[in-house]
């Protein structure tokens, strides 16, 4: 494959001087009050034009790796309870592309993970702007000298040095090399930081993004209360928003949005967007913009995006905080990082033609699940299997297949009509299931809900909720169709500000727990757990689904092969093998120890996606010598392997 390493003409593009006036507006400026963050409607009259100093280098057309990136990911992307921090591009699953530098400047911080961010890099220019490339595969040869002294020194993999001792670099200066370390495939991951709390966009500050595509609006959710209609991506081409009795209540309506931008096609990274406005006859009524976060903030992402279970498909769900009472010719522009816009005019019907965006995958058990940060209940399930609601202090139970249309049902609406709701039992296939639900009160700050669950108890307490315009109820049940005994929490993507405390009778966790990965479908183990009245007790900053697993087998290895990869710039024979671990994964990079026949240490990769652990054969001793491998799982079991050099 070809490679521009560094094209003449951006070298000189970037040693121009041009003073860069940028345009910083953030979704955040409207939210400077905590306690109405999500009740105001975001007004546009707060643009602000800051003449950036810190931009000094004056940099324009920076190519990190000397083409032009595609991007695959875009800057604050939901990564669950985060925003994503930087731009991801695409390097066409190839690795060893030098990074070059954008500036004058030097390296203020290097670190080592077979996690996140894997072999990454902080360059502090000389505008001030701390540049963070990630995912690397290695780095130019000084710091790459520094790196593997500094590893032997410790007998450590995972290292992080600050302020390297290694001469400065100047503009266009390689840096390090791209590749796959940390989470991902090969790829790049770009980060501009202005200051220790502030992060902006890279595509509007100098840097080449390329994105040849609107984005998609592929559908919408309107509210109003606690009912809520979904309307498809044809129907909105049509002009059609389908909101929730159209012509009658006087509620406000509220907006959201599923929303995926591609770089190029095929449509393979469906990433998130830079605004999203809400207009009608050219007035603003809402409006998000990113062109800056804070990673001070990064929680904030909980009230832009909300949750859903099918965001492992395309697309997210943009929430734009502004009470519509008037639906008529509404008009969305939803514009990329790099200004690609799309339009599309609608007015609110009751019903529109057309598919709907679904609600929840395969993955989930459709009788419980979460949507739009919220709970439902799979009522279009009625009549094969059934719901039978219980009240506090009532004998009677409701049938809820009777009560409500048989169509997936927010759990809200069960409280609105029955305020002392407490358990629902699910029939299905003759098995009967209990499902505990509650209700957070309007204002509560904290909610605390000791129930039983099985005959045993569980209590969770989240802290530091914020009120949103919407009831929410939370449920929580078995989870099915898993090898693992596990609950589910319900609602996922609930807005909190504090940890939630999970304590659960041993009577049920009678192994230690673990949490479900969204995304991965992967079980993982909670770092921090203790037994305490007789209750397992940990804590997240999110509802997770969680499962008891006893894990007592160490990791395996496969069987050893030998490559190549890319070190410090270099392909070079390198050998592989797999780590085959159950449930319980390899915590760090430390968690793996190679050494000779001496005990001397032998530097060992461990890479998180595949599992496998890197050794680069000009470590290793000669041909058949021993050498030997420990490893650690999280769960604390670990084995020692003695090999043989090939
Ligand atoms: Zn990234």
């Amino acid at each position: 494959m070809a490679r521009t390493y560094f094209d003449k003409s951006s070298k000189n593009r970037l040693m121009k001087t041009v003073s860069v006036v940028f345009r910083s507006y953030s979704s955040f400026a409207s939210f400077t009050s905590p306690q109405n963050f999500l009740m105001k409607p975001i007004h546009l009259s707060i643009i602000l034009f800051v003449a950036v100093s810190a931009f000094a280098a004056n940099l324009s057309n920076y190519m990190p790796f000397g083409s032009k990136g595609y991007l695959t990911s875009s800057f604050g992307e939901s990564r669950g309870t985060r925003y994503h921090a930087g731009i991801d591009f695409s390097t066409d699953m190839e690795e060893g592309f030098p990074v070059i530098a954008p500036e004058n400047g030097k390296i203020i911080e290097v670190r080592l993970s077979p996690f996140g961010y894997g072999k990454v890099i902080y360059f502090k220019g000389e505008s001030g702007i701390t540049w963070v490339f990630a995912h690397q595969s290695g780095f130019s040869k000084p710091l790459d000298s520094l790196v593997t002294a500094v590893q032997k020194r410790l007998s450590k993999n995972d290292i992080s040095i600050e302020n390297p001792k290694i001469p400065e670099f100047k503009t266009g200066d390689t840096l390090s090399f791209t590749g796959s370390s940390g989470i991902g495939n090969p790829h790049l991951h770009l980060e501009m930081r202005g200051d220790t709390d502030k992060l902006i966009l890279p595509c509007r500050n100098g840097v080449v993004c390329g994105d040849t595509l609107a984005p998609l609006i592929l559908g919408a959710a309107a509210f109003r209360k606690e009912n809520i209609a979904l309307t498809g991506e044809e129907a909105l081409k049509n002009g059609c928003l389908a909101v929730p009795k159209a012509k009658k209540a006087k509620e406000p309506i509220y907006l959201v949005f599923k929303i995926a931008d591609y770089s190029r096609t095929p449509l393979e990274n469906p990433m998130s967007v830079r605004r999203v406005t809400l207009k009608r006859k050219g007035k603003i009524l809402s409006e998000i913009i990113k062109d800056t976060l804070y990673f001070s903030r990064m929680i904030q992402i909980r009230e832009e995006l909300l949750w859903a279970e099918e965001a492992d498909s395309a697309g997210d769900w943009h929430y734009l905080p502004a009470k519509i009472i008037n639906g008529d010719s509404l008009q969305l522009e939803v514009e990329d990082m790099v200004g690609n816009v799309s339009q599309r005019e609608f007015s609110f019907a009751d019903s529109c033609e057309g598919q709907k965006p679904s609600m929840h995958t395969a993955n989930q058990d459709s009788a419980l699940f979460s949507f739009l940060s919220r709970t439902w209940l799979g009522l279009n399930l009625c009549p094969v299997d059934s719901f039978t609601l219980y009240e506090k202090g009532k004998n009677k139970a409701k049938d809820l297949c009777t009560e409500f249309l048989h169509e997936p049902l927010p759990l809200a609406q069960i409280f609105e009509k029955h305020p002392k709701a407490e358990k629902i039992v699910l029939s299905r296939n003759g098995k009967q299931e209990e499902i505990p639900i509650a209700l957070i009160g309007k204002n509560a700050g904290n909610f605390d809900w000791k129930f039983s669950f099985e005959g045993k108890t569980i209590r969770q307490t989240i802290g530091g909720l914020k009120n949103v315009p919407w009831m929410r109820a939370l449920a929580v049940k078995r989870l099915p169709s898993d090898s693992v005994c596990a609950i589910e929490f319900h609602p996922k993507g609930l807005h909190f500000l504090k940890d939630w405390q999970i304590e659960i009778d041993r009577g049920l966790a009678t192994a230690p727990l673990y949490y479900l990965g969204e995304t991965s479908r992967r079980w993982f183990l909670f770092s921090k757990q203790e037994t305490k009245n007789n209750a397992l007790t940990t804590s997240a900053n999110e509802l997770r689904d969680i499962g008891f697993i006893s894990d007592t087998t160490a990791p395996e290895l496969g069987e050893m092969r030998l490559d190549s990869a890319y070190i410090a710039g270099k392909k070079s024979p390198v050998l592989r093998i797999p780590v085959i671990d159950k449930e319980s994964g390899i915590p760090n990079g430390n968690a793996i120890q190679a050494s000779d026949q001496t005990g001397k240490y032998i530097y060992a990769e461990y890479d998180s996606e595949p599992k496998e652990i890197i050794l680069k054969i000009s470590d290793l001793p000669t041909q058949n010598e021993p050498f030997t491998i420990k490893i650690s799982d999280e769960a604390g079991n670990s084995r020692t392997f003695e090999l043989r050099a090939p």
